[in-house]
C-alpha cells in the first residue's frame, strides 16, 4: 500500500449532471463518493476490476460487499476479471512501482469499460484512500481516458474516507484490512488473522 500522500489540484466539477463510471476497489471505499456523486444528481453505473484483490476468496469476499451495497443504493454494478496473483508477486519493474502497475491496470480497464458503455467520465474509489497516491491515480486515470476517448473525471474524496469506513460499519460490510495483493499481507499487522481468515474460507 502506498502512503505517499500529495494534494494536488481538484480537477473541475462538471456544472451539468454527469454520466459516470465509477471503477469500485470495494464496498467500503464506494461508500462515500457513491453518496456524494448521487446527492449532487450525477448518474452512476459502477464497475468492478480488481485483478489486484488476492486470493480469490479475499476476491469473491469483497465483490459480495460491494454488490450488497449496489443492490441497497440501487446501482447497477459491472463485474469482470479474475486474481492475477502471478502479475503481482512477480512484478519487478524498477521504471513502475508495483502500486502504480496496479491502478494504471485497472484504470485501463476502466476508461474501456466506460467507452464500451458510452459512458462519457470515469472516476475510481482509489481516491478515497487516503493510502493511495492520488498523483500516480490521477496520471494513470488521464492516460487511459486519452487511450479510449473517454475523460477521467479527478476529485480529491479523501475528506470523506471516515465517515465512508463509519457508513460501511453501519451497514455491516466487510472491512478488509490489507490493500489487496498477496504482497500487501505482509505489510498488514493483521497479517496473520487474515491468513487463517483465508485458510478457513478455503476451506468451506
Ligand atoms: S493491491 Fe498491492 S499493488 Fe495494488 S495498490 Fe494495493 S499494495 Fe499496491
Amino acid at each position: 500500500m502506498n502512503s505517499n500522500h500529495v494534494n494536488p489540484e481538484p480537477g473541475p466539477l462538471p456544472d451539468q449532471p454527469m454520466q459516470l463510471l465509477v471503477h469500485a476497489c470495494c464496498g467500503p471505499c464506494l461508500e462515500y463518493p457513491a453518496r456524494l456523486l448521487q446527492g449532487e444528481g450525477h448518474q452512476l453505473t459502477i464497475y468492478a476490476y480488481n485483478p489486484n484483490i488476492q486470493p480469490e476468496v479475499e476476491h469473491e469476499r469483497r465483490l459480495a460487499a460491494l454488490r450488497q451495497l449496489t443492490d441497497q443504493l440501487d446501482l447497477t454494478l459491472f463485474a469482470e476479471g479474475e486474481p492475477q496473483t502471478q502479475q503481482w508477486l512477480e512484478h519487478e519493474n524498477i521504471t513502475e512501482s508495483r502500486c502504480h502497475m496496479c491502478y494504471r491496470v485497472r484504470l485501463e480497464a476502466a476508461a474501456r469499460k466506460a467507452r464500451d458503455l458510452e459512458i462519457p467520465f470515469f472516476t475510481t474509489t482509489l481516491l478515497v484512500s487516503p493510502y493511495q497516491d492520488q498523483t500516480l491515480i490521477r496520471e494513470a486515470g488521464e492516460e487511459a481516458a486519452s487511450r479510449y476517448g473517454v475523460t477521467f473525471y479527478f476529485r480529491d474524496f479523501r475528506d470523506g474516507y471516515r465517515e465512508g469506513q463509519a457508513m460501511a460499519r453501519e451497514d455491516g460490510l466487510y472491512r478488509q484490512k490489507y490493500c489487496g495483493c498477496l504482497p500487501s499481507i505482509d505489510q498488514s499487522r493483521f497479517a496473520e488473522r487474515i491468513r487463517r481468515e483465508h485458510a478457513e474460507l478455503s476451506a468451506r
